[in-house]
């Protein structure tokens, strides 16, 4: 059984099922507590597990979410089962509605200017009523799109700038963004939205397979790969919780 978080190769993770975090999320928002998700996944774990100091402003966090199959079978490995795992871009999209219901500002902050502008047009689509503030590419100069964050209040951010650009911009202006209630990085989400990448087909997802899928699709990842299998040796072989 798992507790209500878990670490994987140092990193919290939140195993509440997907409900109730989404729930103890939404008073946060309403008691106006502040939370950055973060994804857990085995490309992010790779990018920063030999630095302290941003694994501990990772910890310091309450939600961060078992995204990729990778962390739900390393945790399995050490003998945890958690619900389920959690796909950041599901969990973006909820928000999005809750942001259209229950009137909380949004900023959009990442991916190319063409993809932002139009995941912005998909969204303001699909979720009616919703206020997107402001959006930033994510090939503008970091001092800017931080100035224009905090200028127009957001009360939810999202960042999709890739792993580690995304999560280094939220802990290095932390202080800076300290009144908005949520932050999440996001990855390639905007660009799933905007409809310029396809994420993988449902049989594939169901499959547990959406990593290989990606893979397969984007084989200039290959150093995302080469992460991938580094990140199950060192849960496999160094037994590093
Ligand atoms: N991206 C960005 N600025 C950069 C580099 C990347 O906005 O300097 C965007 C990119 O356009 C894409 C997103 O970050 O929309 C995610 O990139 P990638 O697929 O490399 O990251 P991952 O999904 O692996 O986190």
């Amino acid at each position: 059984m798992a507790k209500k978080e878990e670490k994987v190769l140092g990193f919290k993770v939140c195993t509440l099922e997907y409900n109730k975090l989404l729930t103890n999320i939404k008073k946060d928002l309403t008691n106006n507590k502040s939370n950055i998700i973060y994804n857990i996944n085995p490309l992010i774990v790779m990018n920063f597990y030999k630095n302290e100091l941003i694994k501990e402003k990772f910890n310091e966090q309450k939600y961060n979410i078992p995204d990729g199959i990778g962390t739900v079978l390393a945790l399995k490995i050490h003998g945890i089962k958690i619900p389920s795992r959690i796909a950041g871009i599901d969990l973006f999209q909820d928000f999005l509605n809750v942001a259209a219901k229950d009137k909380y500002k949004v900023y959009l902050y990442g991916a190319k200017k063409e993809v932002v502008t139009k995941a912005k047009e998909n969204i303001e689509k699909q979720y009616k009523g919703i206020n997107i503030v402001g959006i930033t590419s994510g090939y503008e100069r970091e001092d800017k799109a931080l100035a224009n964050i905090i200028k127009t209040k957001p009360d939810m951010l999202f960042v999709a700038t890739g792993s580690p650009k995304q999560e280094e911009f939220i802990i290095n202006n932390e202080d800076k963004l300290k009144d908005i209630r949520l932050i999440m990085p996001v990855g390639g989400s905007f660009d799933v939205i905007s409809g310029y990448t396809k994420r993988a087909p449902k049989v594939w997802q169901k499959l547990k397979l959406e990593w290989l899928y990606r893979m397969i699709k984007e084989p200039k990842r290959i150093k995302n790969n080469l992460n991938l299998f580094k990140f199950m040796y060192l849960v496999v072989f160094k037994n590093n919780k």
